[in-house]
C-alpha cells in the first residue's frame, strides 16, 4: 500500500496522517484516434499523479493522490459514440463537492491535475475560491508541464498524437493497436481567421474536423519516447506537489 494514495489506503493509517496537499486527478472517457483506449486521459493522469506523489512523498511533502474523475466535458463531441460528456456545471458541482470536505477537514491546498484540454477550471477555481476563502486551489496541465518538441517529431498535435501514443505504448501496452491501424490525426482549421489564430474562440465539432478523431500524427511514437517525456513531467509535476506543500499560505508572494 501507498500512503500517499488514497485509493489504496486505510482508515488505521488516514486517521493520524497529516495531509498538507490532496491532488485530485481529472481525466475523460473519449475516443483517442482507432488505435488508443477511451480512458486514455484518466490512464495518464492517473499514472503522473502516482508517480509525482511518489517522488514527493520521499521528498517528505505531505501529498494524498485522490481517485481519478473518469469523466471530463466532451461538448464538442456530441454524436462520437460512447464520449461521455460531464457539462461544465455538473464538473462544478463535483468539484465544490470535493472542496468542502476538504474544507471542513482542514485540508486547505487542492491540486487538480488535468489531464484533458475540454476541461477549464479556470472559472470554477475562481467561483469555489470565493466561497471556500480558506482553501488555496490550483490546476495545472500536465501536458503543458515540459516542450512536447524535446521529445517527439510531430508535437503539433493535441489528441492522441505521438505525445499521447507514446505515453500509453509506455503505461498500457496491451491496450494499443497496431500503428499501421492508427489514422494520420489530421484535422481541419476553421475557415475564420481569427478562430484559427486562437484569439477567438468557438467550440470545434469533433466530427467535422478530424475524421479518425485524432489530431496529431501518432505514427511516429514509441514506448521509449513515452518513457523519457512521462519522467520529465513527474519531475516537474512533483516539484510543484513539494512546492504546493510547503507553501505558507499566509506569505505566498515576494
Ligand atoms: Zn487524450
Amino acid at each position: 500500500m501507498r500512503p500517499y494514495i488514497l485509493a489504496e489506503s486505510n482508515w488505521k493509517a488516514i486517521k493520524d496522517q497529516e495531509v498538507e496537499l490532496a491532488v485530485l486527478p481529472w481525466g475523460a472517457t473519449e475516443a483517442h484516434n482507432y488505435h488508443l483506449p477511451y480512458a486514455t486521459d484518466n490512464y495518464e493522469g492517473t499514472a503522473i499523479a502516482e508517480e509525482a506523489g511518489r517522488l514527493a512523498w520521499e521528498n517528505n511533502a505531505k501529498v494524498m493522490v485522490l481517485p481519478t474523475i473518469p469523466f471530463g466535458v466532451n461538448t464538442g463531441q456530441t454524436d462520437i459514440k460512447l464520449d461521455i460528456n460531464l457539462h461544465p456545471s455538473t464538473q462544478a458541482a463535483i468539484l465544490n463537492d470535493i472542496i468542502e470536505v476538504l474544507d471542513r477537514q482542514n485540508i486547505h491546498k487542492l491540486l487538480i491535475l488535468n489531464s484533458h484540454g475540454g476541461n477549464n477550471f479556470k472559472p470554477l477555481v475562481r467561483e469555489l475560491g470565493v466561497k471556500y476563502p480558506d482553501m488555496f486551489i490550483s490546476f495545472c496541465n500536465w501536458f503543458q508541464s515540459v516542450d512536447r518538441g524535446d521529445f517527439f517529431e510531430h508535437a503539433d498535435g493535441d489528441h492522441a498524437d505521438e505525445m499521447e501514443t507514446s505515453l500509453v505504448m509506455y503505461l498500457q501496452p496491451q491496450l494499443v493497436r497496431p500503428l499501421d491501424e492508427a489514422g494520420e490525426g489530421k484535422s481541419k482549421q476553421y475557415r475564420i481567421k481569427a478562430l484559427r489564430e486562437n484569439w477567438a474562440w468557438a467550440e470545434r465539432k469533433w466530427s467535422e474536423v478530424t475524421e479518425d478523431t485524432g489530431v496529431g500524427n501518432p505514427k511516429k511514437a514509441t514506448a521509449e519516447k513515452g518513457k523519457a517525456y512521462f519522467e520529465a513531467v513527474t519531475q516537474k509535476v512533483s516539484q510543484l506537489f513539494v512546492d504546493l506543500a510547503e507553501a505558507d499560505l499566509d506569505n505566498l508572494y515576494e
